[in-house]
């Protein structure tokens, strides 16, 4: 099993070990805020089980079903992760509604709260884990969730100095509040989750940043073609699929032609993780297309 894989077990063992200390937090206290943090974590419990299925099963090289490989799978648990954080978010929403309108004192909140801090230490710890880790390997992916765990130890301490002011100050209704901020907090997040998947769902294009570096690749290594034009992008998970047109003199052979192809392909795997090209060769009385990239 790959080393990333393995860490991904272990957020996952991690995640199912916080959720239970965090739902018997509730469970001691009745507070509806701890309860909204309880759910935060059936989220990242969920999602981590989904991306590690999502992440090897995205791996899996292009087979006679689908010739152009499974990188979309990774959206899936996405979309999943969408559906999870409505439901998330609509339960805490009617929780609280239902706390504001008929608020009860908490039970315990001692205990409750220091399970939930405890629960939060052990986030805590796993988030430098990852983030060393993520630095150490390269791994975006694991930077990106050693942040998002970040953010939720964040939320949970301001959860728990919330829920220690209930009974401190009596203001009941403090609670189904805070709860409601967790609430918000989870549809946000997964607003920009959902967002960045229908990017991908629907072919969006590559990033402008990364688009004009794929424009001075071609033009910097197409030497003996004349212009290049028609270039298309899109992203499927890791993957980059670009093509486009170039434009060689008519006289050019197939073998000459395909060295070039060959030259460029070859400069764009370097510039571009995970690009998958496809060049469409024209003879010169092709040129001249609107938005043609000149080519030295
Ligand atoms: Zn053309
Ligand atoms: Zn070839």
């Amino acid at each position: 099993m790959e080393k990333t894989q393995k860490l991904a077990l272990g957020s996952i063992a991690i995640g199912i070990l916080v959720l239970g200390l965090k739902y018997l937090a509730y469970r001691v206290t009745g507070s509806i805020a701890l309860y909204s943090d309880a759910l935060e974590s059936v989220i990242n419990v969920a999602t981590a089980i989904a991306a590690f299925f999502a992440v090897r099963w995205s791996a899996v090289p292009a087979d006679a079903n689908h010739p152009y490989g499974h990188h979309k799978a990774e959206y899936l648990s996405a979309v999943l992760e969408g559906v999870l954080i409505v439901i998330a978010a609509m339960l805490v929403l009617r929780e609280a509604y239902n706390g504001f309108i008929a608020p009860r004192p908490l039970d315990a909140p001692l205990q409750g709260l220091l399970i939930n801090a405890g629960a939060s230490a052990v986030n805590a710890i796993w988030c430098f884990v990852l983030f060393r880790y993520g630095r150490l390997w390269r791994s975006p992916a694991l930077v990106a969730d050693a942040r998002h765990l970040w953010t939720d130890v964040i939320t949970s301490g301001g959860v728990i100095v919330g829920v220690a002011l209930v009974p401190i100050t009596g203001w009941l209704q403090l609670d189904p509040i805070l709860a409601s901020f967790v609430a918000v907090n989870i549809l946000w997040s997964g607003w920009r989750l959902v967002r960045e998947s229908i990017g991908g769902l629907m072919d969006e294009a590559i990033p402008e940043e990364t688009l004009v570096r794929v424009k001075e690749i071609i033009s910097g290594n197409a030497e003996g073609a004349i212009e290049a034009h028609d270039l298309r992008t899109r992203q499927a998970g890791r993957a980059t699929f670009i093509e486009f047109h170039l434009v060689v003199p008519g006289t050019m052979s197939v073998s000459e032609s395909h060295g070039v192809c060959d030259r460029i392909e070859g400069a764009l795997r370097k510039g571009v993780e995970g690009a998958i090209i496809t060049i469409h060769v024209e003879p010169e009385e092709k040129a001249k297309h609107p938005g043609g990239v000149p080519v030295v």
